[in-house]
């Protein structure tokens, strides 16, 4: 069994790790060295809210860390890239061997120039030529180029990667969470506040207190938190663990709490501390909250 919703609202509430599995969402792959130790992505892993899709060996510049380039072929003598490549040809006839332009008189009429014969060719492999030092090779060197950078294919080695995907039996929750937010965040910035995420304000105690959302508007401020949890009594369970914060904070500013599921504890516990400025709002599931907040008025 997957472990409950109020586990991964430690995750949810980060807003880099809300881009980031919004970006997921949208199928844009997400890489990452080695097996995804780095934070924000081993929490969520750690929680079964990623996966592993794929391991790949890519790539990578040393120097800058780049694994995207842009590549093109130089000529190994003088570094140019004014170089072309041509056939090699051999007329069977004879063996004459030479490049495809050697056969090329009159047009499209293939004459061997050993011979003088017309020449039934075959291509017995290809050659490079330098227009700027006028020498052939065999084999370009291969130049990669990311920004400002260019390096010799040579000089690159090869990393793991992982490949990482929203577990498919979350995909629905990490949906609607994320839903939540940006329409919480949207309703507010309609109703003309300037919204930041995951700031701390100072509290009446003097000890910093951070919230999910902080919106602001000439001089009113709104402290938001959303709590998820599987059931009634872990969603007050975590209401109860921000008291403190809550009381902190609400003398004179407005709070709004958005639960799923909705609970009308948490309204009588705080309401005779700041009587008005209290505001939940919530549903049974994330999908009906966020229908919630669109009747949202603070
Ligand atoms: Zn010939
Ligand atoms: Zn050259």
């Amino acid at each position: 069994m997957e472990p409950g919703i109020s586990l991964r609202m430690s995750i949810y509430r980060r807003p880099e790790a809300r881009r980031l599995l919004s970006r997921l969402l949208e199928e844009e792959r997400l890489y990452a060295p080695g097996s995804g130790a780095d934070d924000v992505l081993g929490d969520m892993l750690r929680l079964g809210m990623l996966r592993e899709a794929a391991r790949e060996s890519w790539l990578r510049d040393p120097t800058s860390g780049a694994t995207s380039f842009s590549l093109r072929p130089s000529c190994p003598y003088c570094g140019s890239s004014d170089i072309e490549k041509e056939e090699l040809m051999e007329h069977i006839g004879c063996g004459y061997v030479g490049r495809a332009s050697d056969f090329l008189q009159g047009g499209e009429c293939k004459i061997c120039p050993r011979c003088g014969r017309p020449a039934d060719l075959r291509v017995i492999g290809s050659w490079f030529y330098c227009r700027s030092c006028r020498r052939s090779f065999q084999s370009p060197r291969i130049i990669a180029s990311s920004g400002d950078r260019t390096v010799r294919v040579e000089e690159l080695e090869p990393v793991v990667v992982t490949r990482y995907e929203v577990n498919p039996v979350m995909r629905e929750e990490v949906r609607g969470v994320l839903s939540l937010y940006s329409r919480l965040e949207d309703r507010l910035r309609s109703l003309g506040y300037s919204v930041e995420e995951s700031a701390s304000v100072t509290g009446v105690s003097g000890v910093p207190q951070k919230f999910d959302l902080i919106a602001s508007a000439q001089g009113r401020s709104v402290y938001a938190d959303v709590i998820l949890a599987e059931s009634e009594p872990l969603l007050l369970a975590g209401v109860m663990g921000q008291l403190v914060k809550y009381f902190d904070v609400a003398h004179g500013s407005r709070l709004l709490l958005v639960l799923v599921p909705m609970s009308d504890l948490p309204r009588r516990l705080l309401g005779s501390c700041c009587p008005g400025m209290i505001h939940i709002l919530g549903g049974g599931s994330p999908e009906e909250a966020t229908g919630a907040i669109e009747g949202l008025d603070l």
